[in-house]
């Protein structure tokens, strides 16, 4: 299917690894110049020189913080004019909620609801202004069904989402949509973090730590990134300008609810 966004410019925060290089693969397929973030430089310019060469695309690299004002503001200027927006940024850290302080939950905030809205905050006029954009925040299915141990995420990423809510229907009649991408258990760094975690924890070896987690899922296995990509651009499409505000769970049916 042709996603009619050829020559857009997207902007694909935190993408050397894991989900957001899933979408900023499938973006550059379908033609995007891309505009490239995260804080190792390493790992973000070989993800940059892998996709111009599959892709023959244009890549800008901006090695920064995305949680950070100046981050942010490096971002931005070497992005210039954004069409496509996808927030990302990395998850906070598991933990009991008797134990987290005001500055981790500050930092959560921070980094999973307040960076996402100062992104579209920068971004939105311009879409508005040229009547198309299409942004798309990375989320988790912890906004649909808590987990416990994530609590910062719980917290962070449902304000986040109260946000997008409201925001999507006052900027829809621009030709502008805003929509969430909420991950199930995906096969990135971050899943074998948090499987470290319970391999510390229960004394278990990490084959027997995944195989658990896999079996909580109907489909038996991780998602992929390259599948998280195609649902991200299919989102950013033409085909997708009456998808508003909508939360677009991806996580095998491991959430047993009806909606
Ligand atoms: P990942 O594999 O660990 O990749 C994270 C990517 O983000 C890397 O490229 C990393 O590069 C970059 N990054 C992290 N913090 C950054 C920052 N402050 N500024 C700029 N770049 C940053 O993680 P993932 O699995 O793709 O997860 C992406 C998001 O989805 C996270 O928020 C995660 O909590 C959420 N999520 C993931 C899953 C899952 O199963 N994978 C499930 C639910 C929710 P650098 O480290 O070099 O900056």
């Amino acid at each position: 299917m042709d996603l009619g966004i050829s020559g857009k410019r997207a902007l694909v925060c935190a993408s050397s690894k894991g989900l957001g290089r899933g979408c900023a693969e499938a973006l550059a397929d379908a033609g995007c110049t891309l505009i490239m973030n995260a804080r190792g430089a390493e790992a973000l310019e070989a993800a940059a020189a892998e996709i111009r060469a599959a892709h023959g695309v244009e890549v800008i690299a901006v090695a920064a913080d995305i949680t950070t004002e100046a981050g942010r503001a490096r971002v931005l200027e070497a992005a210039g004019q954004i069409d496509i927006l996808v927030t990302n940024a990395g998850g906070p850290p598991p933990g009991l909620w008797q134990d987290w302080t005001r500055d981790d939950f500050i930092k959560a905030l921070d980094g999973n609801m307040l960076t996402p809205i100062a992104l579209m905050q920068a971004a939105l006029p311009g879409m508005m202004q040229r009547g198309w954009g299409r942004v798309v925040n990375i989320t988790s299915q912890a906004v649909k069904a808590p987990i416990g141990v994530l609590g910062l995420s719980n917290s962070a990423r449902t304000g986040l989402t109260g946000f997008v809510a409201g925001t999507a229907r006052q900027v829809a009649g621009t030709g502008v949509t805003i929509n969430n991408l909420l991950p199930g258990i995906h096969a990135t760094d971050r899943a074998n973090a948090l499987d470290g975690a319970v391999v510390k924890k229960e004394g278990i070896t990490l084959n027997e730590a995944r195989a658990r987690r896999a079996a909580t899922i109907p489909v038996g296995r991780y998602g992929t990134a390259g599948e998280f990509g195609a649902t991200c651009a299919f989102l950013c499409s033409q085909h997708a300008g009456f998808m508003v505000g909508q939360n677009v769970l991806l996580d095998g049916g491991a959430i047993n609810s009806t909606f």
